[in-house]
């Protein structure tokens, strides 16, 4: 058995005062084609990261529009989750010589997951390169079953070895979802390749409206003084998130504006082995500073106290050197806080003209960020325009309605 998620119970109907009229028959339309359709989301982890937080919202919807639909983790352990980290980092652009016995540990957890396919189904929805292996070990197990793969990460410039290697496998998909053209390998042909970017549920714990003295009640217990400026970044603690990047950001705005502090969050994700060692690289990078802030998921901040901390931010930052879709980015902008986030990966595409800043290096983020501390109604237009950026393209819905129309392709409805 494949190890299922229990991802709750939401409503479709909870959303419709938030999309678009159009938007909501059309999910409708398509749910009423596809009623009764089986499908099966397989990735490497429930807690942590991007795709689980998607995972939580789409497939639950997907229930409740008619679909019967699971999600199930695929099989791993230490060793499989360090090659398969080797794996994400090479994808982005990381050196990696890629070993016999690396290949041997990831194509022996891809075989066992797939032999524990147990049901039929008619679309199964592999996320990320963790379980790209399983169409290929699941043999002829379910001869119409149509697979999906979906890429979270920016492979444009990728560790060639890596690619060549997971190439044919990923060719072999029924479909190859990426959130945008620029994140394809470069001469990677994908013939049934397909763009749909992330988005975010907004009536999650995480994105749901939460009423200023509540944040402030929550941000307060961490210590946290709200009577002072804060910058957050919210990410896990990892190289191409660049927290010790944030920090030296974070110095040189010190020196401008004296009283502002710096909140980084970070979870620690099962699939994550280098996430501690990080963590206590940037602990050890903060050199006892009293106004930084380290908090993970161990130190009880979860989902609630992150929507508090990200409302209530003065400045937003997101630093990283390579990004898929930074969903934290949306998140932030849909709270209508003022943006600081570096050009990379989808990030150009989230934030819209005038609802962000976009930068390149340490000293424009830290004049940005000063700028946005000093300048308060630039900050307040900033925010407003982040929000309707995002409430025109990137929530749930919208991301349901791409999928369903996939599956309608794929399965001819
Ligand atoms: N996240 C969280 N707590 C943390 C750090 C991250 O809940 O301490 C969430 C964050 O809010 C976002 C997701 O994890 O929803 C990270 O997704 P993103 O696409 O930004 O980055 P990824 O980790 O997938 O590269």
């Amino acid at each position: 058995m494949l190890q299922r998620v229990n991802p709750g119970n939401k409503s479709l109907a909870d959303y419709r005062s938030i999309v678009r009229r159009d938007l909501y028959d059309e999910i409708c339309d398509l749910a009423g084609r596809l009623e009764g359709a089986r499908v099966l989301h397989i990735n490497a982890t429930s807690f942590g990261g991007g795709v689980a937080e998607i995972l939580y919202t789409l497939v639950p919807l997907m229930r409740d529009v008619g679909l019967q639909t699971d999600w199930a983790v695929m099989f791993g352990a230490e060793p499989f989750f360090n090659v398969t980290k080797s794996f994400h980092n090479a994808l982005q652009g990381a050196d990696y010589e890629l070993s016999v016995e690396a290949r041997a540990i990831y194509e022996e957890y891809n075989r066992q997951s797939a032999a524990a396919l147990d049901e039929e189904w008619d679309i199964i929805f592999v996320h990320d390169p963790q379980p790209a292996l399983m169409k290929h070990f699941s043999g002829g197990y379910s001869p119409e079953t149509k697979w999906i793969w979906r890429c979270h990460i920016d492979t444009s410039t990728p560790n060639r070895q890596v690619l060549d290697y997971l190439e044919p496998y990923i060719k072999d998909y029924d479909a190859q979802v990426y959130t945008m053209q620029e994140y394809t390998p470069p001469d990677l042909e994908l013939p049934n390749l397909v763009l749909i970017p992330p988005a975010i549920d907004p009536l999650s714990p995480k994105n749901m409206a939460l009423p200023g003295d509540d944040a402030r009640y929550i941000v307060n217990q961490f210590g946290v003084d709200t009577e002072r400026p804060f910058i957050v970044q919210v990410s896990r603690f990892d190289p191409w998130k660049d927290p010790l990047g944030v920090i030296d950001v974070y110095r040189a705005v010190k020196e401008d504006v004296p009283e502002v502090q710096l909140v980084l969050i970070g979870s620690m994700a099962h699939d994550d082995p280098e996430g501690w060692d990080y963590w206590y690289k940037t602990v050890n990078y903060a050199s006892g500073d009293q106004d930084i802030f380290l908090f993970s998921n161990l130190t009880n901040v979860g989902a609630i106290e992150v929507n508090a901390f990200q409302s209530l931010a003065d400045v937003v930052i997101q630093k990283s050197i390579r990004e898929g879709f930074g969903l934290v980015v949306t998140e932030a902008l849909w709270k209508a806080r003022p943006l600081v986030a570096s050009r990379v990966g989808g990030i150009p595409m989230q934030v819209a003209k005038g609802g962000g800043i976009l930068i390149d290096t340490i000293p424009e983020a830290a004049a940005a960020c000063a700028k946005l501390l000093q300048d308060k109604d630039f900050a307040f237009e900033m925010g407003r325009r982040g929000k309707e950026h995002v409430r025109n393209h990137y929530l749930t819905p919208r991301l349901l309605r791409d999928d369903l129309l996939l599956f309608a392709k794929l399965l001819g409805v």
